[in-house]
């Protein structure tokens, strides 16, 4: 017997032909590519699936989620160009840095050692996960994942779910 688990222990979507790492791999990828819009969102995307699934941040760094929860109310209170502004500050060193930790074994994640970002608890389940921001078609499969068309509303629907679970704009 084999034991496929078919709901994601973190974020509790249904997982079909692929699961939320997958989805995920897939998202890195066209980040990497540097498409317009996808890179620009390469940050404001990890923060959010490490939101979802806290469980994938690197053995010894789970106490900077704070970073990231900073990505994601940066980007709700000044957009995608707020969330950039604070990447190249973390660049130019000034701020923490959390680059793509689950791609693995690239460099040395840096990280500042100041007082961490305090995050609140998951009180919700998610409404968006990353399989919506996929937008997979059951009618037209051979439709690439992460359609353009659309992109940059379902990272927002992602983030304001993210921010609900976590008691931020719940009354939304
Ligand atoms: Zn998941």
């Amino acid at each position: 017997m084999n034991a496929i688990t078919t709901t994601c222990p973190e974020c509790g979507a249904q997982w079909d032909d692929m699961t939320c790492a997958d989805y995920f791999q897939e998202l890195l990828a066209l980040d990497h590519r540097d498409v317009h819009p996808f890179g620009r969102f390469h940050g404001l995307n990890v923060a959010c699936y490490l939101l979802q699934h806290p469980s994938e941040i690197p053995e010894g760094q789970q106490d900077q989620i704070g970073s990231l929860w900073q990505m994601l109310t940066v980007y709700l209170s000044g957009g995608i160009e707020a969330v950039n502004d604070l990447e190249r500050l973390q660049d130019a060193g000034g701020v923490p840095s959390f680059d793509a930790p689950v791609a693995g074994s690239r460099g040395a994640v840096r990280f500042s050692s100041d007082a961490p970002i305090p995050v609140p608890e998951r009180s919700r389940a998610p409404s968006i996960t990353i399989g919506d921001v996929a937008a997979t078609d059951p009618n037209d499969p051979s439709r690439g994942l992460f359609p353009i068309a659309g992109y940059e509303d379902r990272m927002h629907l992602w983030v304001l779910s993210i921010a609900a679970e976590r008691g931020l704009g719940a009354a939304a």
